[in-house]
């Protein structure tokens, strides 16, 4: 018997959508949220590409609503660091930080991904001491400096656009030549007179460990080698996610970037696991889309719990039919 006919970990979006669908369909779900409750919307300002908000929503409030939902419909939502889990024997079992454990029928994963780090040292030790990888946590903070930002992609475009209502001015160092942001994202950018440049080039140190505090990068140009020193005072690391499967690894197939792999919709490799949003996505990766993958895996679930119950029924008349002559 077990505790939870469906667990979800994580409260991001497909998190959440999955918990209002299996709240709605009577599955009584347990969501664990994590230390950083409601996912990458939680880090974002303005949504303005999620439907039925002509003018946007906070990126927050939306979580908020969100996690309204699914509780009003009965959604048991719990804070928690899963520790491990157990996928080879049923019912699943999940273990959080706190030492206490808990049994599920069936599991949706949506534990996202995480921002990438540069991996050159200064950046990771300077972290939280000028090197941030969220421009809406700690733009404030560099008013009237100018700093840099690390990327290509649409994250580096909204963060650099973002940053320019503090910063002085706002560096774009890039790998390449030519941006992998949307249309729209890189003509905000080139239009943003506060925004400059510098291409095919990588940041290869960030100064000034020693001293606790950012005053400077090394950009090294990827195509003569050259090394410049470049003065300023933040440095936002925008160069892409990595998704959180660790947990997971050695359970449950992964692609060689560590996704999830899904088929036929929402299913693993494991029968009664599940998968939805960035964890598994690493191709659309954006808020509506993971919101509908949750559906997606509640309903999978949902299904794959009656096929369980239609077994158990089966085994039961079975047992009950020759139990009496045995
Ligand atoms: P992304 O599209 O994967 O872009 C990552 C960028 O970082 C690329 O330009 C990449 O360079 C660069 N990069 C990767 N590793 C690097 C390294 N070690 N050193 C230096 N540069 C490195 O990631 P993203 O910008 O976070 O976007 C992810 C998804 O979310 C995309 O689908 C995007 O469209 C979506 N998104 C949408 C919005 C919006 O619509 N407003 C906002 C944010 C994100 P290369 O180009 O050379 O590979």
């Amino acid at each position: 018997m077990s505790d939870r006919k469906v667990i979800i970990i994580g409260s991001g979006p497909a998190g959440l959508t999955a918990a209002l669908y299996t709240a709605r369909a009577n599955l009584k779900p347990l969501l664990i949220e994590g230390l950083e409750a409601g996912g990458q919307l939680m880090l974002t300002t303005m949504v303005e590409n999620w439907p039925g908000f002509r003018d946007g929503i906070m990126g927050p409030d939306l979580m908020t609503e969100m996690k309204a939902q699914a509780e009003r419909f009965g959604t048991d939502i719990i804070r928690g660091d899963v520790m491990s889990v157990d996928l080879r024997n049923r019912p699943f079992t999940i273990r959080l930080g706190d030492g206490k454990t808990m049994t599920a029928d069936s599991l949706i994963i949506a534990t996202g991904a995480s921002a990438r780090w540069l991996e050159i040292g200064s950046d990771r030790k300077l972290s939280g001491h000028g090197v941030s990888t969220c421009a809406t946590c700690d733009g404030y903070f560099f008013r009237g400096k100018p700093i840099a930002v690390a990327g290509g992609g649409d994250s580096a475009m909204e963060e650099a656009i973002y940053l320019t209502r503090f910063a002085t001015k706002v560096t774009v160092i890039h790998r390449r030549d030519s941006l992998r942001a949307s249309k729209i994202m890189q003509d905000k950018a080139f239009a943003n007179p506060k925004i400059e440049f510098i291409w095919d080039s990588e940041i290869a140190d960030i100064s000034d460990v020693a001293r606790g505090e950012v005053t400077g990068i090394v950009v090294r140009n990827l195509k003569t080698g050259t090394l410049t020193q470049v003065p300023l005072d933040g440095v936002f690391i925008a160069i892409g996610h990595t998704p959180n499967t660790e947990l997971f690894r050695g359970q449950i197939e992964l692609d060689e970037t560590g996704y999830i792999v899904t088929r036929d919709g929402s299913r693993t490799s494991v029968p009664g696991v599940f998968a939805a949003g960035d964890v598994q996505d690493h191709i659309y990766r954006q808020a509506v889309t993971a919101a509908g993958s949750g559906c997606m895996a509640a309903i999978d679930a949902e299904r794959y719990l009656e096929g369980l119950s239609v077994a158990v029924e089966a085994t039961d008349a079975a047992a009950y039919s020759t139990g009496p002559q045995a």
